[in-house]
């Protein structure tokens, strides 16, 4: 099999770059390992920034997330009992749109399978060989049976454990990262939502987020352990903790509902520079991961393949293969910023066991600053909607 890029993982990043080479006039095929009602049923993230949700629309990709996407124009922060309304809209003229990464994915292979754009789901053992030359090469196994697809360029888009970052020699990345000492607890529950926004909500017990995933279906979040076991969290015990963290002193308390869907995620925060070597690009998780505090994982995602896809087009239409060599260095400006706002959100609503009391006079000053000075909520704001994807050229 042959095609101009092949891509690995249907992931978010690697079905959005198909769609924007395939607008391009380049053809892309996608190996993924999993199956898809899997791929499509794989809960994570849910707030798109405008960005996002622009090039889902651009690409007509957008009806059904225009149809069951909450418009969402601000967010509350919380800390001492008390909640404050930060407008993103008033303040930097843009939105967000809650509307589930697994829904996004959904969208995109549907649209991949209108357009006959060849998705390979289920495949394995997949490797990537030549890709320090002009002809690599990726090798893999489908229903039992060695396959090999022969590509001008290489995505890597499988993820934070997948193969292709470890196919880059040793000694040519460098990595940065941070582990956090605690994880979140995430619920999926059966009930309205009982406020209209997300709440990031700052207590003396932890942090925990209210937010929703539509009109029936409410999402939300505690601090743990970073050792925690889930199942030492019965519904009961995470339905008390949450209405610990959440009591303010107008009485609102996130509704409950039966639990359907129960998790731990670890936090960190990690980036690999350069995100190319040869004729591999990595793109999303594979290359970098901020902590969930303000779900901005698949957003970077979606901005490096915008980014990926104009170089490649440059390079494979205009034979100009120069303009892949300011693919790093254009996400990577993009990939700090947020990494620096994801840090700085998470620093200052959990707590942790070493902090002092400083720390959290501190954190509580940060706070009232936030949510009280037109200037700090407006650099709040513009960040958490989603800084401009930069054009490469
Ligand atoms: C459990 C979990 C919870 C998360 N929650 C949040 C959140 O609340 N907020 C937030 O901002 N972000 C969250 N994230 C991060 C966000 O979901 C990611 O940033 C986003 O999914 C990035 O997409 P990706 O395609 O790069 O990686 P992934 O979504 O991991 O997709 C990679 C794809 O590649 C496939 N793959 C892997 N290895 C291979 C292989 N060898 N061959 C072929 N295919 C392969 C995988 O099956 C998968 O489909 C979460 C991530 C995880 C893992």
């Amino acid at each position: 099999m042959r095609t101009q890029v092949g891509i690995v993982g249907a992931g978010p990043p690697g079905l959005m770059l198909a769609h924007l080479l395939r607008r391009e006039g380049v053809d892309a095929v996608v190996l993924e390992a999993r199956d898809r009602s899997y791929v499509e049923g794989r809960i994570r993230t849910g707030v798109l920034e405008q960005g996002t949700v622009d090039l889902l629309k651009t690409l007509g990709l957008g009806e059904r997330m225009e149809r069951l996407g909450l418009l969402h124009h601000a967010i509350e922060v919380g800390y001492e009992k008390q909640r404050f309304r930060i407008d993103m809209t008033a303040l930097t003229g843009k939105s967000v749109m809650v509307y589930g990464q697994h829904e996004v994915v959904t969208d995109l292979i549907a649209g991949a399978e209108a357009a006959g754009i060849p998705i390979l789901f289920g495949v394995e053992d997949v490797a990537l060989e030549g890709i320090a030359g002009p002809s690599p090469t990726i090798r893999f196994r489908r229903g039992g049976v060695g396959e090999e697809l022969h590509c001008d360029y290489i995505a890597g888009c499988d993820g934070f454990h997948g193969i292709s970052r470890a196919a880059v020699p040793d000694g040519v990345l460098t990595t940065y990262k941070r582990e956090y000492p605690f994880s979140w607890l995430g619920i999926l529950a059966e009930a309205a939502p009982s406020l209209d926004e997300l709440l990031y909500m700052h207590s003396d017990c932890g942090f925990a987020l209210f937010s929703m995933r539509s009109p029936t279906v409410t999402r939300l979040y505690l601090q743990c352990d970073r050792t925690e076991n889930l199942a030492e969290w019965p519904d009961e015990r995470v339905w008390e903790e949450l209405h610990r963290r959440f009591e303010s002193m107008d009485g609102w308390m996130p509704k409950a509902g039966p639990v359907l869907q129960k998790s731990i995620t670890a936090m960190r925060s990690f980036v690999t520079a350069p995100m190319q070597f040869g004729r591999l690009f990595l793109a999303g998780d594979a290359a970098h991961i901020v902590p969930p505090t303000r779900a901005k994982g698949m957003n970077l995602a979606i901005a490096d393949v915008k980014v990926l896809a104009t170089c490649l087009s440059a390079a494979i239409r205009e034979g100009k293969a120069s303009a892949l060599d300011c693919y790093s260095e254009v996400c990577l400006r993009r990939i700090w910023s947020a990494q620096r706002f994801s840090w700085w959100m998470t620093s200052m609503l959990h707590n942790s066991l070493e902090d002092s009391a400083f720390d959290r006079r501190r954190q509580i000053a940060e706070l009232e600053y936030v949510t009280h000075s037109v200037a700090a909520a407006t650099s709040l704001a513009e960040n958490y909607v989603g800084l401009p994807i930069e054009n490469p050229f």
